[in-house]
């Protein structure tokens, strides 16, 4: 059976080179880099490397740079970091209600202990609004976390604008770029971030690895606590095969930037196209203007999105609800209720996400088996409302 994976949002496979690049990191070069000999050295070079390969996809200096493990880890560091290294100065965050659970669960926790929290509604466009940005801070405002680009609907912040406003007021300002690497520019000095996570599972790289960038001269406690590992910011033995794949996924991704938005963009516009002509009743979330190359989140109205993914995968297609991080929990998701989408119609949505190994063929046979499940299930409901179900 076909195969075809609409899924990269959540995960993408490691490209090959990028396994070729690591694979001596697990045998022969196993050396650990805190070690003064040879071995050790050799691997501490290769570290030094794939700094300067992540460094430069985000114009950053490779001493801003803090390999850990991965998104996750990284806003949990920048929140609890923040929260600590500031506590004097204030307890007040500023987010968006639209964040990865990473930062929303983080602000809750801080929120049972006595910090306060704004979180940013979005317009109609799932951009959040800068002047209601401007008028929440406060001098208690020690944190300012804006996502650059959201996971279930590709929406980009105006992240220079915010960088600005933060600047003005001498607030720390903190991106969740995970879904934005590699797919839209970033210059984390011309957009004035001082705390940005990567993961680089997201661009073609291994689980578990990614990093945060402290602008230098950032004010931060460290979170994990241990060795003196990464410039003494961040404890525990290296993920050395990790970092080396995330050097090269980072580098692939700067090399091929260009090509990598074209190909996702044209696929994912084309997705949408047929959609929309072919599958009556269906309406994409968010804005196309700024938006992540490779994201389509689409309603199909008076169905089930559960459904549809589960006799989607019986056909070899894989894609997400709302949102992948919701798959076992009954909530609708928390980004698309933001957008002001109806209960309804947030059952009934899928996020579908192309990449790098996307075809046309592929999004062909998806559009005619999504019109042909649609059908079937909307038959059975209409069916079903007859007999008034
Ligand atoms: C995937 C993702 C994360 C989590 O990253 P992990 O490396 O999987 O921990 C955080 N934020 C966003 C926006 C994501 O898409």
């Amino acid at each position: 059976m076909r195969q075809v994976y609409l899924d990269y949002s959540a995960t993408t496979p490691v490209k090959k080179e990028v396994l070729e690049a690591m694979l001596p990191y697990f045998t022969e070069h196993f050396g650990n880099p805190s070690s003064i000999y040879g071995i050790g050295q050799d691997s501490k070079t290769a570290i030094t490397n794939a700094r300067l390969q992540v460094a430069a996809l985000i114009h950053a200096d490779p001493s801003e740079v803090f390999f850990n493990a991965g998104g996750t880890e990284s806003d949990n560091w920048a929140v609890f970091g923040i929260a600590d290294a500031l506590k004097e100065k204030g307890n007040h965050i500023i987010t968006t209600k639209i964040e990865h659970h990473a930062m929303l669960h983080s602000c809750e926790f801080l929120e049972k202990r006595g910090y306060e929290v704004t979180y940013l509604g979005i317009g109609p466009d799932g951009r959040i609004n800068l002047d209601e940005l401007e008028k929440a801070i406060t001098d208690k405002t020690i944190l300012i976390s804006v996502m650059t680009v959201n996971n279930e609907i590709g929406t980009v912040q105006p992240i220079k604008e915010i960088g600005q406003i933060a600047q003005k007021h001498g607030i720390v300002f903190h991106t969740d770029a995970v879904q934005a690497l590699g797919n839209v520019p970033i210059d984390v000095k011309e957009m004035g971030i001082d705390l940005m996570s990567m993961s680089a599972h997201k661009i073609y790289g291994p689980k578990g690895i990614g990093a945060l960038y402290i602008r230098k001269g950032v004010r931060i406690s460290n979170y994990l606590h241990g060795g003196a590992q990464e410039n003494k910011r961040r404890a525990g033995t290296e993920n050395l095969p990790g970092i080396i794949g995330f050097g090269k996924a980072a580098e692939l991704a700067r090399l091929h930037f260009d090509d990598h938005v074209k190909h996702c963009s044209e696929l994912r516009n084309y997705l949408i196209d047929e959609v929309l002509k072919k599958i009556p009743d269906t309406a994409v979330n968010g804005t196309m203007e700024y938006r992540h190359p490779g994201n389509a989140n689409i309603t199909f109205r008076y169905i089930e999105g559960e459904a549809m993914l589960l006799l989607l995968d019986a056909k070899g297609i894989s894609v997400s609800t709302g949102s992948a991080c919701s798959s076992t929990s009954l909530v609708p998701s928390h980004v698309l209720s933001s957008l002001g989408v109806p209960v309804e119609d947030i059952h009934g949505t899928l996020r579908f996400t192309v990449g790098d190994f996307t075809t046309k063929e592929d999004i062909d046979y998806v559009v005619e088996t999504l019109a042909e499940i649609v059908e079937r299930l909307r038959g059975i409901s209409s069916v079903n409302s007859k007999k008034g179900w």
